[in-house]
């Protein structure tokens, strides 16, 4: 597994979905991001967003990512209200990026789950 940062690594699961080797089913897209939904739901609404550049985790992230980490977190909850999550606040979702073997991250492709939609999916 490679900790560069590439436009494409052809080992990886994620860059072969946004180079539509693999089918998903998309949410957004655009020149530097790909939302799509989860293959396996933990929530009414379940879907990623990642970024196109092969980026392993945020572990990798430095000073010069700022500006696109920023864009995807303005792009979270646009896109998990174009996705039903319910208004803010009684509503909401949950953003999620698990980290390196220990932070639970399966998928070494830099991912954010953004989990929503009426409980009881949600515990704590
Ligand atoms: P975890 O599996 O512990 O959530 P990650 O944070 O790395 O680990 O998440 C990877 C996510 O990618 C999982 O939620 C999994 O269901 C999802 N996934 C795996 N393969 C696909 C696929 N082909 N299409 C959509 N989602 C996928």
């Amino acid at each position: 597994m490679s900790e560069k940062i590439v436009d494409h690594d052809p080992n990886c699961l994620f860059c072969k979905i946004v180079a539509g080797q693999i089918p998903s089913k998309p949410v957004y897209q655009d020149e530097d991001f790909y939302a799509f939904h989860d293959i396996h739901p933990s929530a009414p609404v379940h879907f990623l967003i990642i970024p196109k550049l092969h980026i392993p985790s945020m572990a990798q992230l430095t000073d010069e990512h700022a500006a696109l980490m920023g864009r995807l977190m303005v792009l979270a909850p646009k896109l998990a209200r174009q996705e039903g999550c319910n208004p803010y606040p009684a509503g909401g979702f949950r953003l999620l990026c698990n980290t390196g073997a220990e932070g639970g991250q399966e998928v070494h492709h830099l991912h954010i789950h953004v989990m929503g939609g009426p409980r009881p999916w949600l515990r704590g």
